[in-house]
């Protein structure tokens, strides 16, 4: 037995005794830690800082704050969540009641990513312990001075035996795949979520997988186009594009796309009136390995009309907005997950259809458009897994908004009432009176008997 088994050993006792099966446990939990990243709130602002160049108003923008709205709204309502909710009985099984209970799995596993590693650590534990479970997070190892400041949060107001928290390489995970966890939750790569996905399948273990690809923008020509290039660039400049729901590329309509870059450029002025790379709370790139992508990308084809300079010893890289790009160019084959912004214009919104349904099926789609044929027309012809007109990132923040991918974009969805339902297993009971019993279904069958069971079972 490795001291991951044990570790999961003695969440299984723990969670055995019970501990986590009332509202008021929970809630108290929840609360204990909310008020525990506020006191850790400083540490996480330079931890962020350290890994990421996050400045403290970004890392509260993005990730403490959405972090900590998220565990009120689970803490609020998971008492009403957890009500068994009663359902109709069926006329077949007459006399009978019926409820559905939410039920934890028990011990979740979470792997997280490095681009955003507090938020899609604790979202999740939030959603994980509303639920009553007990939960090992492992964050990642690219954001390590990030996992740290999480690890000493958590051993500091946890019993490990009910939310720790595991840090190491690549090694931790595999090692941690091993176990017959009750649930895993991974955020991350599309590569890897297949790699979890199978060894999850292997145990037959419950799984969501929230994962990454190319998020589209499209553009159409009845937008303001002000207001577009200025909420469009807040999206792709976030964490230097390093966000899953960063517009990935634009289709831009041919008659607002010089308007819409001239836009552009006055933006990045009025973000950044040094320059990106002079600016204090510009995130840098994440790993060396990540910056030699992006340059490759970069470099891949197409033309640079705006930004395109880089300071290679720090791994910044200014948002660089790419016209005249086809999807043979390597910059649309794969996701950016960088600040890049390839731009391919149009004249026919059924092309772009046309092409955005034969790649993947990505995680967000942006529509920038003020009519609203347009706009439904593009939710009716493309899958995605969720999006937001005339904005970006936004419907993230919405409680009330399933939040995860379709296809290769991930499967299963949280935020909110939807992370309680990830969580939690709903298990179905009916309840049988015992003051008749309707012998039809009972052997010997009969003429009269068979009419009778036509009758209740259609
Ligand atoms: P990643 O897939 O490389 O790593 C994610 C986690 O998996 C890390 O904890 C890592 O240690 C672990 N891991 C990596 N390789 C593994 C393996 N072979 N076996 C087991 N575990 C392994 O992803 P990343 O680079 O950290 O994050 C970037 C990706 O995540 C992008 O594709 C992005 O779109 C996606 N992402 C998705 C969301 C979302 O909510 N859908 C959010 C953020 C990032």
């Amino acid at each position: 037995m490795n001291s991951y088994s044990t570790l999961l050993e003695n969440q299984r006792t723990w969670f055995k005794s019970g501990a986590t099966r009332t509202a008021s446990f929970r809630t108290r939990q929840l609360k204990i830690l909310y008020e525990a990243i506020h006191q850790y709130e400083d540490r996480l602002y330079a931890a962020l800082n350290e890994d990421l160049n996050k400045a403290a108003q970004e890392a509260y923008n993005t990730e403490i704050g959405p972090a900590l709205s998220e565990i009120g709204y689970q803490r609020k309502h998971l008492k009403a969540w957890m009500e068994p909710k009663s359902v109709p009985g069926m006329l077949f099984s007459f006399p009978s009641s019926a409820k559905v209970y939410a039920e934890p799995y028990g011990s979740v596993l979470v792997l997280a990513p490095w681009n955003y590693p507090f938020w899609l650590s604790f979202v999740p534990l939030a959603g994980a312990m509303a639920a009553g479970n007990c939960v090992v997070i492992k964050p990642s190892e690219l954001a390590p001075a990030t996992a740290t400041v999480m690890q000493q949060l958590i051993a500091e107001f946890f019993d490990p035996a009910y939310i720790t928290v595991v840090t190491g390489d690549v090694s931790v995970s595999e090692k941690l795949l091993e176990l017959q966890f009750d649930y895993i939750f991974f955020t991350g790569s599309t590569p890897v979520g297949s790699i979890i996905a199978q060894s999850a399948a292997k145990k037959l273990i419950p799984y969501t997988l929230e994962l990454g690809g190319k998020s589209p923008g499209i553009v159409d020509k009845d937008v303001d186009v002000k207001l577009a290039a200025l909420r469009l660039l807040w999206g792709k400049t976030i964490n230097s594009g390093q966000t899953c729901v960063a517009p990935d590329f634009l289709f831009v309509h041919s008659s607002i796309a010089d308007r819409l870059l001239s836009a552009m450029e006055q933006v990045l002025k009025q973000f950044y009136p040094d320059g990106a790379l002079n600016y204090p709370g510009y995130p840098r790139i994440i790993s060396e390995r990540h910056y030699q992508r992006l340059q490759r990308l970069l470099g891949s084809g197409g033309k640079v009309l705006l930004g395109g300079k880089c300071i290679d010893d720090k791994r910044l890289m200014e948002p660089t907005v790419i016209g005249e790009v086809d999807w043979n160019d390597a910059v649309m084959k794969e996701e950016i997950f960088g600040p890049l912004l390839p731009i391919i214009r149009y004249d026919d919104l059924s092309e772009v259809i046309n092409q955005l349904n034969a790649q993947p099926k990505p995680l967000a789609l942006y529509i920038f458009s003020s009519n609203r044929k347009t706009q439904q027309r593009i939710i009716r012809e493309v899958p995605f897994g969720g999006g937001l007109i005339n904005d970006t990132i936004e419907h993230l923040g919405n409680h009330y908004l399933p939040f995860g991918g379709i296809g290769g974009s991930g499967q299963g969805a949280y935020h909110g009432k939807y992370s309680f339902e990830t969580f939690s297993h709903r298990k179905g009971v009916m309840k049988k009176g015992t003051w008749i019993d309707l012998r039809f279904r009972y052997p010997p069958f009969n003429k009269f008997n068979f009419r009778l069971a036509k009758f209740f079972l259609k």
